[in-house]
């Protein structure tokens, strides 16, 4: 048989999706789960998306559309980022992809040449790695333990930058922490990119409607505006409207940015289809009431992790102000037992707590933080206080 391209040998499957399915497994042989893994938002978007939808089934054109994105779609998306006081993008500063992941791919390939270095914060989300590692780029991570709170200081920055990277991919509020940085902190870090014009900077803030305790929502360009000429805004419908499965993602940023992932769509994915792009417009310009309630359940059920974390001695915790996940350090159970099975990592932690109290987590080290787990708080709210009962219960039980 013919090898297979060597960037496949780089390729690796999601660590969060191999949870996720062995969780369905016990699941399918009839365990009770309680599963915390997968970082869906666990709502469906508003009536009126679907009726969008309809409406645009019964008036379908079958054909093909604009690499781009939809005028209609993209004129939504630049009004939707004016709402968070991104403004003066054009059309031609914005571009569509079949979710944000496709967007950012899309970009890997675009500003880098194999080679080049990318760099971001350790926690990262797993598929940062994953993309660079099949475009052949360097990676250089920035460790950002719970110590600093996983946020990445100027100081840290300041470092990576002056090694002249490609590309700084910037990701607020943070999968998997739930870190959210303040306008204070934003600048900051904001002051220290100016400095190195020769870096590209992606800032995937797809979380950017999820933020708690009135911290508010900052980006790099409203902190220099000058910036925009190099940074590049992330966006989706996945987690805001509760539509990870229909796949609509946006890019805003400098126009020969923009024109680069067009020119990648035109060679793969060609449009973002009629009946979604409807979709998509009605989630961004309809009613705001579904995203606005879910946002306030999410920090209520932050608050009730929290709670539990805080409880156990030696589990430290920052507190996260957005998106929906809880990262605890949990390295002081490694070296105990829970019955017969031994813990020596997150990996083990993991598989211990599932094994024996039926609760799904991603161990840290899918995110290049092997002492802690990320905990995805989004099932269904009667079940919330069960499986924090059932984490409380396994640590209480480590000997
Ligand atoms: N960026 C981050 C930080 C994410 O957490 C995710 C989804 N887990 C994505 C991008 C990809 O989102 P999408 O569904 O739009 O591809």
């Amino acid at each position: 048989m013919p090898a297979l391209a060597r960037r496949m040998g780089r390729a690796k499957p999601s660590a969060i999706m191999l949870v996720a399915e062995k969780a369905k497994r016990l699941k399918a042989e009839g365990r009770d789960i309680i599963s915390f893994s997968i970082g869906v938002p666990n709502f469906l978007p508003g009536e009126h998306v679907y009726a969008a939808a309809r409406d645009a089934l019964a008036k379908d054109s079958g054909q093909y559309g604009s690499n781009r994105g939809s005028d209609a779609l993209l004129d939504a998306f630049i009004k939707h980022i004016e709402q968070i006081g991104l403004n003066g993008y054009k059309r031609a500063n914005c571009a569509t992809g079949i979710g944000a992941k496709h967007v950012i791919y899309n970009l890997v390939e675009a500003l880098l040449d194999e080679g080049d270095t990318i760099c971001f914060a350790t926690p990262y989300w797993t598929s940062y790695f994953d993309i660079a590692e099949i475009a052949g780029a360097k990676v250089d991570l920035l460790p950002c333990p719970a110590s600093q709170d996983y946020k990445m200081t100027p100081a840290q920055l300041d470092a990576a930058l002056a090694k002249k990277p490609k590309v700084f991919l910037f990701n607020n509020p943070s999968n998997p922490t739930g870190m959210v940085y303040t306008k204070e902190e934003i600048a900051a870090l904001a002051d220290v990119v100016a400095r190195y014009p020769d870096t590209w900077v992606i800032s995937d803030d797809i979380y950017n409607r999820m933020v708690f305790d009135g911290v508010g929502y900052h980006n790099l360009v409203h902190a220099r505006p000058e910036l925009r000429d190099r940074v590049i805004f992330i966006d989706s419908l996945s987690k805001t409207y509760g539509m990870p499965g229909w796949r609509v993602g946006f890019m805003a940023g400098p126009e020969v940015v923009a024109n680069a992932v067009a020119t990648m769509n035109s060679n793969h994915i060609t449009n973002i289809p009629e009946v979604v792009t409807a979709a998509a417009i009605a989630a961004l310009t309809g009613p705001q009431d579904v995203p606005n309630a879910k946002n306030l359940e999410f920090q209520g059920k932050r608050d009730q992790v929290m709670a539990v974390m805080n409880s156990i001695p030696g589990v430290v915790c920052p507190r996260p102000q957005g998106a929906f996940y809880v990262f605890p350090d949990i390295s002081c159970a490694f070296g105990k037992k829970h019955g017969d099975m031994a813990i020596n990592s997150d990996v083990d932690f993991c598989n211990a707590l599932l094994e024996a109290k039926g609760v799904a987590c991603v161990p840290g080290s899918a995110f290049g933080e092997p002492r802690a787990l990320r905990i995805s708080y989004t099932c269904p709210t009667a079940q919330l206080p069960e499986g924090l009962r059932r984490f409380q219960e396994f640590f209480a039980e480590l000997k």
